[in-house]
């Protein structure tokens, strides 16, 4: 028997799980291979269809930058290039892969498999090795096949067993989405940051995870017994049988804590003192309504659209959105839903919008979020027709994610009127007052101009996450630098502060939404600082509430003033965790 291997990593979804290990090998891709109806061939045929076509799209992409190569190389990879054009155009490839649908009624990517296996098969026979990589080549073009085939929705990972840990070298937030946390009891990958959207995603899924673990692949083969240890950042492989008990029992223990925390549910937050505080949910899917009404939530502070354009080909319709939105807000029973404009881009690319685009353009500096939307005002409009709609049933609030300027809160509230009027002309009735229009403060330039934002806009939310990131030029998703991400900077703190006060001089709301909002370990500090509307992950809300309950606000502002003397985040940690102690 083997013996019990331990790996380090960060521990970014609490919880405990002990299962086995479904290992997702790097560089492979998942085919789902399922038989379909003779009815389905056709549509079938035509998923393989859009997929050569997007290929063909993607080489055309490649060919383009080629041509921009000084000389050789530029001659060289054309040639490369235009052999994979030829190989989309009815090779034997995408031919095989046609007769395989129609002939083995199977789905198309399975299809493609079984023929990039076929030609194998006859390559391998000539033991050539111009003819081996040629072979290469066209397995090159099939896994491009395959690719684009399996982001449409195939559910790559329904073939989990029930009780897997999923161990990949990388998930992105759309594979997240895909996880049934029915089958799946935890992850571990070698790649991610802790406030990376991945991360994001597993504290929603409630998936104890841990991200950043090097060597992860190298030590660990499907079917292997594993525990993560989301609570300490840990993963042990074929753990030994006192390991599985201690385990047990830490994992016990924990649940304990949690169905303690439960009694917290109805009781206000408020502090000692006197002061009352808004504790409001952070929704990624909408899976999540359940967790939302268990916590005693007060609304949702930020309801992160993205979701709705995950795992797909094609943009979601405005009556898909609306219908999506509208049973969410309907479920709050008219407590407030700060819906997100789209926040594509950085670790988010999603299909539909930036499939299009070159890979640079929607990079974490390029078009993220608003900028995107922006340049696709039409995505924008629709989605604000979705949310216009969607406020005839509740108390709606739209909010834009990565605002850096002014105008871009003016271009966006012209076309939220525009939408407006839109949907009048339909004759579809809608309020007479706008939906409050909220701007995300996560960019550090945003921040030093909050007064101006203020003024073009009807609240604040404050994006932690990313003002951490951007301010400290740390970049959320990267585990190699995850010891720097530190919202404790002073840098980071004062333009958190600022913030606060640009809206205290506005008369706005302000929120917090970034992680830090749900870490009792900073809620000391952001209280102290005048925040009174904290948004997290449902599972948070228990914690934070206890820790304001037990809190004196006045107290907690003159630490706040303290912290705010000091140069050094090593000192403010400290100050804030003795602060903390004294509870
Ligand atoms: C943030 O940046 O803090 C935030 C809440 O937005 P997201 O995590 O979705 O980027
Ligand atoms: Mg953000």
């Amino acid at each position: 028997m083997s013996e019990e291997r331990r790996f380090k990593g960060l521990g970014v979804s609490a919880g405990i799980a002990i299962g086995t290990a479904y290992v997702r090998e790097s560089g492979a891709i998942e085919v789902a291979e399922y038989s379909i109806p003779p009815a389905e061939i056709g549509g079938e045929l035509e998923r393989l269809g859009v997929a050569v076509k997007r290929a063909q799209r993607q080489i055309g992409r490649l060919q383009t930058k080629a041509r921009k190569m000084p000389g050789a190389a530029a001659e060289e990879l054309g040639f490369l290039l235009e052999a994979y054009q030829q190989m989309l155009h009815n090779s034997r490839l995408v031919r095989g892969a046609c007769e395989r649908i129609k002939d083995e009624c199977i789905n198309a990517e399975a299809a493609v498999q079984r023929e990039i296996n076929a030609i194998a098969e006859t390559f391998q026979a000539m033991d050539d090795a111009y003819i081996a990589a040629r072979f290469d080549d066209i397995r090159e073009v099939g896994n491009r096949l395959v690719l684009n085939l399996t982001r449409t929705p195939v559910r790559p990972f329904s073939s989990v067993p029930v009780g897997s840990i999923v161990i990949a070298e990388q998930l992105t937030p759309a594979d997240m989405a895909q996880l049934d946390p029915g089958r799946v009891l935890g992850v571990a990958t070698m790649l991610g940051g802790a406030e990376s959207h991945t991360a994001i995603m597993a504290r929603a899924l409630r998936l104890p995870t841990v991200l950043g673990v090097p060597d992860l692949l190298e030590g660990v083969r499907s079917g292997e017994p594993v525990i993560v240890d989301g609570n300490v950042g840990q993963i042990a492989i074929n753990p030994t049988p006192a390991t599985v008990a201690e385990t047990e029992r830490q994992r016990d223990d924990y649940t304990a804590e949690a169905r303690g925390l439960r009694r917290l549910r109805t009781l206000p937050a408020v502090s000692r003192d006197g002061t009352e505080i808004v504790l409001q949910a952070n929704i990624e899917l909408p899976i999540e309504m359940s967790m939302v009404a268990e916590s005693g939530a007060e609304g949702i502070g930020l309801l992160r659209s993205e979701f709705m354009f995950m795992n797909r080909e094609d943009l979601p319709t405005e009556e898909e959105q609306y219908e999506v939105i509208r049973d969410l807000v309907t479920a709050m029973h008219g407590q407030p839903v700060t819906i997100r404009s789209l926040d594509v881009g950085g670790d988010k690319a999603l299909d539909p919008v930036t499939c299009e685009m070159d890979d640079s353009a929607a990079s974490v500096l390029g078009l993220r979020g608003i900028r995107l939307s922006l340049a696709h005002a039409d995505v924008l409009e629709t989605q604000f027709r979705a949310m216009l709609q969607a406020a005839n049933h509740g108390d709606v609030r739209i909010l834009l994610p990565m605002v850096s300027t002014v105008s871009e809160v003016r271009q966006a509230r012209a076309l939220l009127k525009k939408a407006a009027a839109k949907l009048k002309r339909r004759r579809i009735k809608l309020s007479d007052s706008l939906p409050p229009l909220g701007v995300m403060i996560e960019v550090p330039g945003a921040a030093l101009a909050a007064d101006a934002l203020a003024q073009a806009s009807d609240f604040l939310a404050i994006g932690s996450n990313d003002l951490t990131m951007y301010t400290l030029a740390v970049d959320r998703a990267n585990e190699h630098v995850a010891h720097l991400f530190d919202p404790l900077h002073p840098g980071v703190l004062r333009l958190i502060q600022f913030t606060a006060g640009a809206a205290l001089r506005a008369r706005i709301p302000l929120s917090i939404c970034g992680e830090m909002a749900g870490d009792p370990r900073y809620t000391a500090l952001l209280l102290g600082l005048g925040m009174r509307e904290l948004s997290m992950t449902p599972a948070r809300i228990a914690r934070v509430k206890r820790r304001i309950r037990e809190m004196d606000v006045i107290a907690a502002s003159q630490r706040a003033e303290l912290i705010m003397d000091q140069v050094d985040s090593g000192r403010i940690a400290t100050l804030l965790d003795d602060f903390n102690a004294l509870a």
